[in-house]
């Protein structure tokens, strides 16, 4: 057993128990650092995963859903020309040699392309020894606590799981890590009007290449980085590119930034007319052919059919004490992964750390009320400061703290200043429109005779 953690958090308990057993759902990023851990903690890990290569998101998928393009039948989002939006640096693990200083698939860049990330996650999952850990072409249909609880001691959950073969073998652990992945299921808004669209929609997640919007008219509806990304780059064939985002009030019309050719922003979408067109809040309207959602996604866990769990109409996973443990089954079924606007990896490590070390007993939780009440107290803190509801598992503006609040239980230094600004200024050269920022900070830092960002 690895006891070369760190020094211990002030809930710390003395006694170890027993190694546990615990079945990991999804070999993504989530996954398999949360295996690396629970394995480094001393726990016998079994992970699951449902495709045939570990991964998750990056490995690219060239098939989208066909028969609806607003529908989620493959679990990979990614589009063909896909580069990172967060430096290199900030996509690793700690103590395996990361994406920096080292390159996996012949791709040295900055923000690399999808595959070196899927390069550097099968690396890293043959190098920790979680590879070994992990059934592929292994599907959870049901995880599910006995007697409907998962925390009293003694009881083991049931993992229902589909192999190859189709059959369904169940088998009981001592706990469940799930990190099946929030990248797969369309988060669609309800545009006001959409009965009278007659032209097409789809969702990001069904887009790969630019080319079926060839002299088309297309309404991106969302301003995430996909959003940017994707306006982008179908511009170069499309006739016209309309972005609809609440984000956009400061900057409507035409953009007059190199490649963007022909980009209208707008504010968000008003409804669809009488007449077919999609009108803006602004007032202005355009004939379009396809509405392009870059919305976002909905967390999604059907294999979980729990009393005290659910995944309300505006995203919110509740209730979750810091986004990780249910509390009525805590510690026994967890979550890696869920918090999003920060710096993911790295969230998805420190969150997997917690959990190995509170299954292991080295680290507390509070009582399922305590618990509860810390829950509560963060929805009236969301609701005091105008924070809507589906926002509930976007840590912006206070990423920072939860970082550092999850490195304190684990006994770990908190966020480094150099690393918080790497993460800022991506996300500011996102915001920027800038299309060429992945090439001009590549540029910048051979300037400067850096290596880092
Ligand atoms: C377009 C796009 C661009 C992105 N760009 C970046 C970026 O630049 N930087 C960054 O840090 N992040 C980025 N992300 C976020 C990305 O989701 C995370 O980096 C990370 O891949 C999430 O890992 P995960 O393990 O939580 O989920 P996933 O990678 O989705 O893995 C989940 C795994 O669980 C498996 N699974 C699901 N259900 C089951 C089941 N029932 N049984 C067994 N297995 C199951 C799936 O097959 C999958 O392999 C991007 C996401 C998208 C969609």
């Amino acid at each position: 057993m690895d006891r070369s953690l760190q020094s211990s958090p002030a809930q710390e308990v003395d006694r170890m128990p027993p190694a546990r057993a615990v079945a990991v759902v999804g070999a993504g990023a989530a996954g398999l650092v949360a295996a690396r851990e629970l394995l480094r903690e001393g726990h016998a890990v079994t992970v699951f995963e449902r495709s045939d290569r570990v991964g998750g998101t990056w490995a690219y998928d060239p098939r989208a859903d066909e028969t609806d393009p607003l529908g989620a039948a493959v679990h990979g989002s990614l589009y063909a020309s896909l580069r990172t939006n967060l430096p290199r640096e900030l996509m690793g693990f700690s103590g395996h040699e990361s994406l920096v200083g080292r390159v996996f698939a012949g791709d040295p860049r900055t923000f690399p392309g999808h595959q070196e990330v899927l390069a550097f996650l099968r690396a890293f999952a043959e190098e920790s020894g979680v590879a070994r850990r992990v059934r592929l072409r292994a599907e959870v249909v049901r995880a599910a606590p006995p007697l409907g609880r998962g925390g009293e001691s003694g009881e083991r959950w049931s993992v229902a799981w589909r192999g190859e073969d189709g059959e369904v073998a169940v088998e009981a652990f001592d706990a469940v890590v799930v990190c099946n992945g929030h990248c797969t299921v369309p988060l669609v808004p309800k545009l006001p009007g959409i009965g009278k669209w007659r032209g097409k929609q789809m969702h990001s997640h069904n887009y790969r290449i630019p080319e079926p919007f060839r002299d088309q008219i297309v309404v991106v509806v969302g301003l995430g980085a996909s959003g940017i990304d994707i306006a982008r780059e179908i511009s170069q064939v499309t006739k016209e590119v309309h972005i609809a985002s609440r984000q956009n009030e400061h900057r409507l019309g035409k953009i007059s930034i190199d490649p963007y050719l022909n980009v209208w922003m707008h504010a968000e979408v008003d409804c669809i007319q009488e007449d077919g067109q999609v009108r803006f809040a602004e007032g202005a309207a355009v004939a379009a052919d396809v509405i392009l959602y870059c919305t976002g996604y909905r967390y999604h866990f059907p294999f979980l059919d729990l009393d005290e769990l659910t995944v309300d109409d505006e995203n919110r996973v509740g209730p979750l004490y810091k986004h990780v443990f249910p509390p009525k089954y805590a510690p026994n079924l967890s979550f890696v992964g869920l918090p999003v606007k920060t710096i993911l990896f790295q969230s998805f490590e420190l969150e997997a750390k917690w959990v190995a070390r509170v299954l292991s007993g080295r680290a507390a939780l509070p009582s399922e009320e305590g618990m509860l009440d810390a829950v509560r107290e963060h929805y009236r803190r969301m609701e005091e400061s105008g924070r809507p509801r589906r926002h509930t598992h976007a840590l912006m503006p206070e990423w920072v703290e939860y970082m550092d609040w999850l490195a304190e239980q684990v006994g770990e230094r908190r966020l480094e200043a150099r690393r918080r600004d790497i993460y800022e200024r991506a996300l500011q050269r996102v915001w920027s429109l800038d299309g060429g920022y992945r090439d001009s900070c590549e540029d910048e830092e051979k300037g400067s005779g850096d290596s880092k960002v």
